[in-house]
């Protein structure tokens, strides 16, 4: 009898709280957000629901996992190890055999304009330091005589470059670890959350309303989106050369830089978004795709089966057949070309 009370009571009172935690009241749409700098970028892990919290804790704990395989900074991971021995064979993890073996595949795809050996070029223009200049010509010749993906060997879990060669991630590392992060939040329960590395994106089923995700596509010359993508889960990856560059002379020079030339690139591309399940496949190409300039990216996302959204410097949007009814451009200067 008693204890009936005590029910009665306690769902009075749970009543009351639903009532005084307001109209939209519903624990499963709790937010929890957690940002983290890691890999030389801001990353913003958002879930909802009820494991929230422990699930986005557990995403933290593997980006700093991931942080110590990767880093080029850190002369203890993986890459740092296999660069600093180049000439002998290295043994890593299998994560990153996987991984490196993947960005080579990438690179034999887009005929080398994503090559991951294109290291040691990104540091003479100071990318990798901050300490941006202008290479001399005879260093910058020197150092992209060594850029050849072909140029690593597998041997199970034992890599090997040449002497004189570098690799960097920094291209497909972020795309990895947003993939990660998903699975992570995936595992421990989360059924709706939106992931943010430096602008790129990847998402986990639906928005916590059951409405699809509104991603802003930020536009290359102001702190607005030039376009807004409705989507449901996937990654959303973005390149370009506002996001990281150095004015001299008043010559703007940026991080994304053309293997073939040693320059940074110049294919007529402001921005390239690549769109797909695949994170480490998109983040791959958008930095690919960069270079390659749109036809070249337009067959090869039609080959693989990726969309991808274009902005040239001419105001043009280029976009796949996928994005046509996703996409909405904020802009009525740009020319939208499917
Ligand atoms: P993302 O932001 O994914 O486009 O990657 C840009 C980063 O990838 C740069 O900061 C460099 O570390 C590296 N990178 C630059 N050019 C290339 C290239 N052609 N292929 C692969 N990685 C590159
Ligand atoms: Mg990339």
């Amino acid at each position: 009898m008693g204890n009936s009370v005590l029910k009665k009571f306690s769902a009075g009172v749970l009543i009351i709280l639903l009532m005084l935690s307001g109209a939209s009241c519903n624990f499963a749409e709790e937010e929890y957000k957690r940002e983290i700098y890691a890999l030389d970028t801001l990353i913003t892990l958002k879930a909802y629901g009820d494991n929230a919290e422990y699930a986005v804790d557990c995403a933290a704990e593997e980006i700093t996992r991931l942080e110590k395989l990767f880093s080029v900074t850190d002369p203890s991971s993986d890459i740092s190890r296999v660069n600093a021995s180049a000439g002998e064979f290295v043994q890593v993890s299998e994560e990153t055999v996987a991984l490196l073996s993947r960005a080579v595949e990438i690179s034999a795809l887009t005929e080398g304009t994503f090559d991951i050996t294109v290291y040691p070029v990104v540091s003479l223009w100071g990318f990798t330091t901050g300490e941006y200049k202008v290479p001399d010509e005879r260093e910058l010749e020197a150092a992209l005589a060594n850029v050849d993906y072909k140029g690593i060997d597998f041997d199970g879990n034992r890599v090997r470059i040449k002497k004189g060669m570098a690799l960097d991630l920094g291209g497909i590392a972020k795309g990895y670890i947003s993939a990660r992060i998903t699975e992570i939040l995936k595992e421990n329960g989360v059924t709706s959350a939106v992931v943010n590395l430096g602008g790129n994106v990847q998402t986990l089923g639906k928005r916590f309303d059951g409405n699809n995700w509104q991603i802003g596509i930020k536009d290359p010359e102001s702190s607005s989106n030039f376009a807004i993508l409705s989507c449901r889960e996937t990654a959303v990856i973005t390149s370009g050369g506002y996001q990281r560059n150095f004015t001299e002379n008043g010559v703007t020079y940026h991080h994304i830089i053309d293997p073939e030339s040693g320059y940074p690139a110049e294919s007529g591309i402001a921005s390239v978004t690549v769109i797909s399940a695949d994170a480490v496949l998109a983040d791959a190409l958008s930095t690919a795709f960069y270079v390659s300039g749109v036809q070249r990216s337009q067959s090869i996302a039609d080959e693989l089966g990726v969309d991808y959204i274009i902005l040239t410097y001419n105001d043009e949007v280029y976009f796949s057949a996928g994005m046509a009814d996703k996409i909405e451009l904020n802009d009525d200067s740009l020319t939208p070309v499917t």
